[in-house]
């Protein structure tokens, strides 16, 4: 399947697959371009390829072309810190960066796509390479080092197989399909693979444009966008609006969730405004690719506490509960985070096991997942380890202990607020904090309130009382 990726790009002719604004590419031009750059990408090297953009038609070219080629990429947020950005290079010996922002970076080369053809058109040595893998995404990680998640081509392979052959998306192909993830995030895996392979138009959106609501209101009206992806928290801004109903957007007919929990009482509003609406939730961690299961949600599950996040008969892999936890075991499961080692994940029989950490219960052939046995959150439809924010505190000069905690909604498993507490060593205050925090991790990762406080709680255990600190 996706070594055919150039026949499938060649095939869809002059149908229309990215736009932007008013930056349009058809499947005809973009074949042409990833021709292009995928063999000038096979004589700069062999290492994996970062790509740091946001969803420009270059990155998207970048993409296709790097899986063409065979060079592993790596998606990168176009708000991810410096000091980030160099720990990736370090661990992934990646030489190149495609690029169209200004980022200098010594270790690497940064070229955008025309100067990488431009710089490779006249070498005429290609090299060898056997890499196995299609992409890394980097997740948050427990210790305060990202972890580098690791896709094969196999992987990606399974996944593409499922997804465009699922009863549920028979009749989604030639549509519209709405694209406003990163491509740092697995959810977008599904915007470009699923629409590429079911020969569908992709309409992106900016970074900048998705946090501006009316925006978005006007790229669905315009572009009559008929297929939604997007996590739970995207939904509820959108819903925001009044005028977000069936009669003043008739192009909508899918809304595809995943990432988090989706809530009975949001598919009860949509359900509400779009009557005609298919509402699909689908599970899975980046490490399985994308998703491993989804299902259609029907009105008769609106009278449950949660709703179900797959039908163990059609999902991609092997879905089992041990311990209370969903393990996965098949083709989409990934072999590893790069550079890693934990016992999250292992081989059955030559077969791909991932321990989630996801809780989960299987009643009526229905997976279910409510909710998690670690401190990994979901906040704002990002994945989140708390240790992640505590050991990065810990970075910061002045600091000597830091504990993050999350207050969620109403009893519910919504985060609503992550806090830190810390203590300190030095005459630091919080504006400081936050502002040394913001050179080593994300922006969504800072916690909203930093409380320096003179001691930590401590429960029976000798450990830090966190249950206390989310009560307080
Ligand atoms: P990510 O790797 O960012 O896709 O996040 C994966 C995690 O998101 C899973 O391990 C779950 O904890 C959570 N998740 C994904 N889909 C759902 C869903 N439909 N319902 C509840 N939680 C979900």
């Amino acid at each position: 399947m996706i070594d055919n990726l150039l026949n499938v790009l060649q095939e869809g002719k002059d149908k229309i697959l990215y736009k932007i604004d008013n930056d349009v590419i058809t499947y005809n031009e973009c074949y042409q371009k990833v021709l292009e750059l995928s063999n000038n990408l096979k004589k700069q090297g062999t290492s994996p390829i970062i790509i740091y953009g946001d969803k420009d038609i270059d990155t998207v070219i970048s993409i296709l072309s790097s899986i063409v080629a065979h060079r592993c990429y790596i998606p990168i947020y176009k708000c991810t810190p410096l000091y980030r950005i160099k720990e990736i290079i370090k661990e992934t010996k990646s030489n190149l960066i495609i690029t169209n922002t200004e980022i200098n970076i010594d270790e690497v080369e940064c070229l955008s796509v025309n100067d990488i053809n431009k710089k490779y058109q006249e070498v005429f040595n290609y090299y060898e390479n056997d890499n196995k893998y299609a992409y890394i995404i980097y997740t948050s990680g427990s210790t305060g080092k990202p972890k580098g998640v690791q896709i094969s081509y196999n992987n990606l392979n399974n996944f593409i197989k499922w997804v465009t052959t699922l009863n549920e998306f028979k009749e989604c192909s030639k549509i519209k399909v709405l694209s406003q993830a990163s491509f740092s995030f697995d959810l977008s895996v599904m915007d470009l693979y699923f629409s590429i392979y079911k020969n569908n138009t992709i309409i992106g959106i900016s970074s900048d444009d998705r946090s501006n609501l009316s925006k978005v209101y006007e790229v669905i009206k315009e572009n009559n966008i008929n297929f939604l992806i997007m996590t739970p928290t995207f939904i509820k801004l959108l819903l925001v609006g009044n005028e977000f109903n069936e009669e003043k957007y008739p192009s909508i007919k899918y809304m595809f969730f995943c990432g988090e929990l989706l809530e009975v009482s949001t598919v009860k509003k949509i359900k509400e405004r779009f009557k005609n609406v298919k509402v699909i939730n689908a599970y899975g961690p980046t490490e399985a690719t994308c998703c491993v299961s989804l299902l259609e949600i029907k009105d008769s599950m609106l009278d449950k506490e949660y709703l179900p996040v797959g039908n163990l008969y059609t999902s991609a892999v092997k879905i089992d509960i041990e311990d209370n936890q969903i393990i996965l075991k098949g083709d989409s499961v990934f072999d590893g985070y790069l550079g890693i080692v934990s016992d999250n994940y292992y081989k059955e029989n030559g077969v791909n096991c991932y321990k989630t950490g996801d809780i989960g219960l299987i009643k009526e052939d229905y997976l279910y997942c409510t909710g998690r046995l670690d401190n990994q959150i979901k906040y704002m439809g990002y994945r989140i380890e708390l240790g992640d924010i505590e050991n990065n505190l810990l970075k910061i000069d002045g600091i000597k202990e830091a504990v993050v905690i999350c207050k969620y909604k109403d009893n519910s498993n919504i985060v609503k607020l992550i806090k830190a507490y810390v203590t300190i060593s030095k005459n630091i205050n919080t504006t400081y904090i936050k502002k040394e925090l913001s050179k080593l991790i994300p922006s969504y990762m800072i916690p909203k309130i930093i409380e320096i406080v003179d001691s930590i709680p401590i429960n029976n255990n000798g450990k830090y009382d966190r249950k206390k600190l989310s009560e307080l």
